[in-house]
């Protein structure tokens, strides 16, 4: 917490790519990976753009046992090889206990989907990993039970968590989940950890994720994590989300234009 750490954590997600300092990093990429030229094209957009992370899922937590689950390790390989490529490090999600080994041997950044965050045996493995853990919000998770879960990462010796707002379940219909941005100033004020918002699973809908990047970094927040996919009408998950690389590439020189006006 703060009372512990006054100062605002600021550390490396791979050498080099630092997060919690004055820069915003921006992580972008596919909801999942699908193949190599889907995945290459991607990652070359958003490097272009601007992005510092390339994300993209080879595990998929997915509401349904038949919907696509994922290239599982074919996906880590082909997201170490767009890695090699592009040089960007590479963030994605463990969602077993039993693949955390697996999925640390080729990530940079170890991601916890929102259904796992209170997966108390995969956190304290996490926390026992010399790699830095993307925390996502669940969608019915307080902020309390969510810094809670960080603990189980942090109490066993893993100082480089990484929060994550991505949308809690209201009544509302019109988006998929509610972007909760206060909760970046109420993080910013309980705890030293960096902040990051998904204005993409918070939304569901491409064309209101522009807006929602803006609010975050206007909020306050030390990062954003984007789903971009080089043709989200055939993408296999999350298309109706996903920006172009177009649409992202316009969002990211506009995010430089506020940050020199700043
Ligand atoms: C994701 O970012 O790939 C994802 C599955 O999101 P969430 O866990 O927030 O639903
Ligand atoms: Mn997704």
């Amino acid at each position: 917490s703060r009372e512990i750490k006054p100062e605002p954590s600021v550390f490396e997600l791979a050498p080099g790519v630092s997060i919690g300092g004055k820069e915003l990093l921006v992580m972008a990429g596919p909801c999942s990976v699908e193949g190599e030229s889907q995945l290459l094209e991607t990652a070359r957009a958003v490097k272009a753009a601007g992005a510092k992370i390339l994300r993209g899922g080879a595990f998929k937590p997915r509401t349904s046992p038949y919907a696509f689950q994922g290239l599982e390790e074919e996906g880590l390989k082909l997201l170490a090889a767009a890695r090699e490529v592009t040089g960007l490090p590479i963030v994605t999600e463990v969602v077993n206990p039993r693949d955390v080994d697996l999925v640390a041997r080729y990530a940079d950044v170890l991601q916890v989907g929102a259904r796992n965050v209170q997966n108390f045996p995969l956190l304290r493995l996490l926390g026992q990993q010399n790699k830095p853990v993307l925390l996502k919000r669940g969608m019915s998770t307080t902020i309390q039970e969510f810094l809670m879960s960080a603990e189980y990462i942090l109490s066993e010796g893993n100082q480089r968590v990484v929060l994550c707002e991505r949308g809690i379940r209201t009544f509302e219909t019109a988006t998929r989940n509610t972007l909760d941005l206060s909760a970046v100033p109420v993080l910013k004020e309980q705890t030293h950890l960096p902040v990051v918002i998904d204005p993409s699973h918070s939304t569901g809908h491409a064309s209101l994720v522009p807006a929602m990047c803006y609010a975050a970094v206007a909020a306050g927040c030390d990062g954003l994590l984007v789903e971009v996919h080089n043709d989200p009408e055939t993408a296999s998950c999350d298309g109706p989300q996903s920006l172009t690389p177009e649409d992202f590439s316009a969002v990211m020189e506009k995010l430089r234009r506020f940050a020199a006006a700043a």
